[in-house]
């Protein structure tokens, strides 16, 4: 694909994304992504919860120095604002590295009640009864849903993970452990540091230029420093796979920007973290 087929086929995604509050808690949701009965998402925001300081208040991270217990109560808040099932969940383990595993209920409550997977950054499953959680602060989520297949794939997607197509590493494993076809797929990227705020070096730059020549994704922002725009690096490795231009979703919000998402950038490092969330729902027979 030529620059100037990526570019004319990225301008036509919207980015759009959808707010609500339950008790305070804040979720995100890509409103393309909740119109399909077949599955429930969202991303948390940093309202709501108990964390106090610079967690305040929803931090959903157990990898922060603050007490366990708040992050428990936390997700406990959390799972009950957004209709999870709080024995659902099972967490990545993150490392910025491309590593995808699948799993099923055997493997309900890794990462909080129970010892956490091994490290993976990447998670897919075609079990309705567990619900898939990873973590973000900055980073992009990347979902994936296979309507066909009724199977589904969720990720961390920090720079590294982004340049090394991690999303093509999930594509991937659907299409090993569930079958599906990328025309089939779904995909959808969760708020994320935008292509204004994502200041990079110069070797960063020329590391995404040598790797998605198809993008035009280098810019300068208004304080004159680079930046690399990861939300077409997204999409380009999505195309790559086979995925449906109009089956891919940008939510368009920036965590550094708006004043409810954590920004590990924005806030130094001194910050929570947020949850995105993506499961199958039963079908009803
Ligand atoms: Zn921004």
């Amino acid at each position: 694909m030529t620059c100037d087929e990526f570019i004319a086929i990225y301008r036509t995604i919207v980015p759009a994304h959808a707010y609500r509050e339950k008790n305070g808690v804040g979720i995100y949701t890509i409103p393309a992504l909740s119109a399909y009965p077949g599955i429930d998402h969202g991303f948390s925001a940093r309202t709501g919860g108990v964390s106090t300081g610079c967690f305040s208040s929803l931090n959903l991270s157990f990898t922060r120095p603050e007490q366990r217990e708040n992050v428990m109560q936390n997700y406990r808040i959390f799972c009950d604002a957004a209709g999870i099932p709080w024995e659902s969940m099972v967490m990545d383990t993150y490392e910025h590295g491309t590593t995808v595993l699948c799993v099923n209920r055997f493997d309900r409550g890794k990462g909080y009640e129970y010892p956490s997977l091994p490290f993976c950054d990447g998670l897919v499953t075609d079990d309705p009864e567990i619900t898939l959680v990873t973590g973000h602060a900055d980073c992009m989520a990347f979902y994936f849903y296979d309507p066909v297949r009724s199977c589904i794939g969720l990720c961390h997607a920090g720079w590294r993970g982004a340049l090394d197509r991690i999303g093509a590493e999930v594509i991937k494993t659907m299409r090993i452990a569930c079958e599906s076809d990328p025309k089939d797929i779904v995909c959808g990227v969760g708020p994320s540091i935008c292509p204004k705020c994502f200041e990079v070096g110069d070797d960063v730059a020329e590391a995404f230029e040598a790797a998605f020549p198809q993008c035009d994704l280098r810019g300068v922002n208004d304080r004159g420093r680079a930046t690399v725009d990861l939300w077409q690096v997204a999409a380009a490795q999505f195309l790559e796979c086979g995925v449906l231009p109009e089956h891919i979703h940008l939510s368009g919000v920036c965590t550094y920007e708006d004043g409810r998402l954590y920004s590990h950038r924005r806030d130094k490092g001194r910050t929570g973290g947020m949850a995105a969330y993506l499961r199958l729902l039963p079908r009803e027979s």
